[in-house]
């Protein structure tokens, strides 16, 4: 029954294997990208007892990391070995100096003088002082979702109850999960804020299983005034911990107390999850996040460049051309666009001068490439209606002859498959349709594939015309 419990058990291999092993699956959970762009930069230095020590060469890269990949690497770490209790990020400046071969030591803001190390354990989440609804900037992509998350935050009656947060990776609900968090402290402050991702929920009831003290586990979720839980979707499949945190969820909201959840899909897109909590879900209030507008894109980086700025005593700059050009080019989302600056402004820092486009193209070279090769739900239309003759207008128009019903659905499985868009964007792009539609084509064209080998072979073309090698 706990499957997930297995998976967290230990190895015996030394450190530094486990660490090797670490490395493999961050790397196939994020990517090239940002293995090569954060993660790499991780040594480890040794393990003191149960704290693991990593240097990295700067705070930026300290930072990131802590609060975009940390979660995840202690995880792996503990099914490496579950003595590891707590990490512990040094910034070690030489490094920096070896990453691009360079003896500019001298250079170097000397980081470690004006920020303190911090570490991180498993047991705490703390909220990220970045992340406050001040720092957070609007636009129409997110707007009805900041509106709602300060709502809920300042209502001390809750008038909707629980609030749920969806929308890609890197779009911001982190973020306002953190502001509501800081919010509702602001306002209470002796209230007891409980954030954590659904990740570390798993792993703490693991633990809790493993040393036989459930009580205390549940007793502490229990006690919390307002729990916060980012990243559901990490439960989808592990069925033991659903259960185990429906319960805490139930009790908690049966008490009146707030609860805010996040996730990268709509309740109803939860699939196989616990169907009662997907119902009380949707029963509170749910709002989702879109992808930011070049306009947005553009205030939000402006507004971080600044920040950037303040924290290292405007050292660096970069022009307004190099941060239009970030904007234009990175508009996955905004951490990618964050990723970027930082990256960009790092390498302004080491190398000890202003980037212009050029350098900043070249700087980028990884990530513009992949960016430039995402596919948008246009082009598949356009693909699919040449493919089956038909016209575009007819392809997204809400006429139901098969001769456009069908390649519409098989347009809507493939902006699934290809695009990172989510269901009710899908729809929208598809003449305004409702999402559950968009789920319905995509279920019918696998059945369809995989009766029918003909029709197979027809998905396989025309994805190959989509996305030539
Ligand atoms: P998610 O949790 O949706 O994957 P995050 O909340 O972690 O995304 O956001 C990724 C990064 O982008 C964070 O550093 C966050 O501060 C920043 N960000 C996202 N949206 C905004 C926004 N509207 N204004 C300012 N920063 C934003
Ligand atoms: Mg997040």
């Amino acid at each position: 029954m706990f499957q997930d419990l297995s998976k967290a058990q230990s190895s015996n291999s030394n450190l530094k294997d486990q660490w090797n092993s670490v490395l493999k699956k961050l790397n196939a959970e994020y990517g090239n990208e940002v293995f090569n762009s954060w993660i790499k930069n991780i040594t480890i230095k040794n393990l003191d007892e149960e704290v693991l020590h990593f240097n990295v060469p700067t705070r930026f890269i300290r930072d990131w990391i802590t609060s975009h990949y940390l979660d995840k690497i202690i995880y792996f770490l503990n099914q490496e070995n579950p003595e590891i209790k707590r990490v512990k990020i040094n910034i070690d400046n030489s490094l920096s100096a070896n990453m691009l071969n360079l003896d500019k030591r001298d250079n170097i803001v000397n980081e470690n003088s004006f920020y303190s190390t911090s570490s991180s354990s498993v047991d705490e989440w703390p909220l990220d002082e970045r992340f406050k609804f001040d720092k957070f900037v609007i636009g129409p992509s997110n707007q009805l979702a900041f509106a709602s998350a300060k709502r809920f935050s300042e209502n001390i009656e809750n008038d909707f109850n629980p609030l749920y947060i969806y929308g890609g990776v890197g779009l911001g609900k982190t973020h306002l999960l953190h502001s509501i968090g800081w919010q509702i402290k602001e306002r209470v402050s002796d209230s007891n804020v409980l954030y954590l991702s659904a990740e570390r929920f798993m792993f703490q009831f693991i633990k809790s299983l493993r040393q036989k003290d459930t009580m205390s586990f549940k007793q502490k979720f229990r006690s919390a005034d307002v729990l916060i839980l980012d990243d559901i979707q990490f439960m989808v499949g592990k069925i033991s911990t659903q259960e185990e945190f429906f319960h805490t969820f139930s009790s908690l909201l049966d008490m009146n107390k707030k609860v805010i959840i996040s996730g990268d899909r709509s309740p109803s897109d939860l699939g196989s999850f616990n169907e009662r909590m997907k119902s009380r879900l949707s029963g509170g209030l749910v709002v989702d996040i879109l992808p930011a507008e070049y306009d947005l894109r553009f205030s939000i980086i402006t507004n971080k460049y600044r920040e950037l700025r303040e924290r290292n005593k405007n050292t660096y700059e970069l022009s307004e051309e190099v941060l239009s050009f970030l904007a234009k080019t990175v508009t996955s989302n905004v951490r990618e666009l964050e990723g970027a600056l930082n990256k960009v402004y790092t390498f302004s820092n080491i190398l000890g001068k202003k980037i212009d486009v050029e350098l900043t193209k070249s700087v980028l070279k990884d990530l513009l490439k992949s960016s430039n090769r995402r596919i948008t739900i246009d082009e598949i239309q356009n693909k699919v209606s040449n493919y089956y003759n038909i016209k575009i207008d007819d392809l997204v128009s809400s006429r139901r002859i098969r001769t456009f019903a069908r390649p519409r659905q098989v347009a809507m499985y493939l902006s699934k498959k290809l695009t990172t868009r989510s269901l009710p964007e899908i729809g929208r792009k598809f003449g305004g349709r409702d999402h559950t539609t968009v789920i319905h084509a995509v279920k019918k064209i696998e059945e369809l594939k995989s009766s029918n080998s003909k029709f197979d072979e027809d998905i396989n073309l025309i994805t190959q015309m989509i996305t030539p090698v």
